[in-house]
């Protein structure tokens, strides 16, 4: 298995589950289930354990394997400089070796059959990828100067839909040049990679980078930081030349033009960076340097921020395959009280799938009438209450 040879190096301080007190467990996974074997450390030992034939392969052990995040915050706090930016990948690795064996869970099987039959893990026709720009009047890329990707969740997801109309609104309303792929926008296979089905990504990034060839793009703004983070840092793997900008990065172009800018309502808002932004392509800026520009808003910040954010748990696959799971413990229950503790009236998000788990723990907290969930572009257009 590929980062074998860090596994042993793991001394198991702990750090990287508990940074800076025993309260703050950074580790959606063992914040859930609160064993050693569902944290960072614990999971390099038992990768361990397994690659010395000490456990069997079981779906209980792929389970664990696959209830990771992926979110990086162990990569961020381990104390080992010389292996820690590789102990994602080392998990990953072991999920690799799963798919090799056939020992997949189930939940995870399906997705990537999903992928191949329909194209999404929604299971709907592709032709539906359009349905979001329905009415709104968003042009098709011919040769404009960006090619806006909405990726599944903004395609068929109802939350990431508006938030897909919210920006693309915007960006007419910047005068920004972009067209759509609509119908003919296929998988970025950011969760496809990370769940360890490496073929079925690759194949999925040589036919995207050889249709935006074809197209002549030049420049992609994408809606989710996941398809960000896969078409900047894999794609290139693969030929990738073009440009990848996240959308934010779009949309802070034209913070100077305060008479675009709505900002009749003053509001609290706090803003949960994206681990596929923040962490994975370290962007805690961007979209601070949006919000504090936007007026009326004042930007308070959770005691954990930036390098720091606890992930909303729909990360590593997670949002599809839902491993992790809902509860009082699970991360994004957890986020949720920590943005109602520093009495914002708006969590603020930069991801379409941030937006959608929120929105479900919002509900399971019964707090609706407390706090809401904005994407940023929705912060701008003023859909704030
Ligand atoms: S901080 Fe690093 S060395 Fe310590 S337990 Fe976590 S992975 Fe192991
Ligand atoms: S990537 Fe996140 S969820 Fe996965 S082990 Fe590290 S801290 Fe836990």
């Amino acid at each position: 298995m590929k980062y074998q040879e860090i596994l042993h190096r793991c001394f198991r301080c702990g750090y990287c589950k508990l940074p800076s007190s025993y309260k703050d467990i950074n580790c959606p996974s063992y914040l859930k289930y609160r064993f050693e074997t569902y944290s960072p450390g614990g999971r390099m030992w038992l990768l361990k354990a397994w690659l010395d034939e000490e456990i069997k392969t079981s779906p209980h052990f792929a389970e664990i394997l696959y209830s990771c995040a992926a979110c990086g915050n162990c990569v961020e706090h381990c104390v080992f400089p010389k292996f820690k930016a590789d102990l994602l990948n080392a998990f990953v690795a072991g999920r690799e070796e799963l798919v090799d064996q056939g020992a997949i869970p189930g939940i995870v099987s399906d997705y990537f059959k999903a992928i191949q039959l329909y194209g999404n893990p929604y299971k709907l026709p592709e032709e539906k990828r359009d349905a979001w720009a329905e009415g709104i009047g968003v042009p098709c890329y011919t040769n404009e100067e960006f090619l806006l990707y909405i990726g599944c969740p903004g395609s068929f997801d109802e939350r990431g839909q508006k938030m897909a109309r919210a920006v693309a609104s915007l960006l007419a309303k910047f005068e920004v040049s972009f067209g759509i792929l609509g119908k003919e926008e296929h998988c970025d296979g950011n969760e496809v990679k990370i769940l360890g089905e490496s073929g079925l990504f690759e194949v999925l990034a040589r036919n995207n980078i050889e249709q935006f060839r074809k197209k002549g793009v030049k420049k992609v703004v994408t809606l989710s930081p996941h398809a960000y983070h896969a078409m900047r840092n894999e794609y290139p793997k693969y030929g990738a030349e073009f440009e990848v900008f996240h959308y934010t990065h779009l949309l802070a172009r034209f913070m100077d033009k305060g008479d675009l800018l709505h900002g009749n309502s003053r509001i609290k808002v706090t803003f949960h960076d994206p681990c596929y932004l923040g962490r994975h392509n370290a962007d805690y800026y961007t979209p601070r340097t949006i919000l504090n520009a936007v007026p009326g808003i004042e930007l308070v910040e959770m005691d954990r921020n930036k390098g720091d954010a606890l992930c909303c748990g729909g990360g590593g696959g997670n949002f599809f395959t839902d491993i992790l799971g809902s509860g009082t413990e699970s991360s994004s229950r957890v986020r949720i009280r920590e943005a109602i503790e520093v009495g914002a009236d708006i969590l603020a998000v930069a991801c379409p799938k941030c937006a959608k788990m929120f929105e479900d723990a919002i509900k399971a907290e019964d707090q609706e009438d407390k706090i809401k969930v904005r994407d940023i572009a929705e912060i701008i257009l003023d859909e704030r209450l």
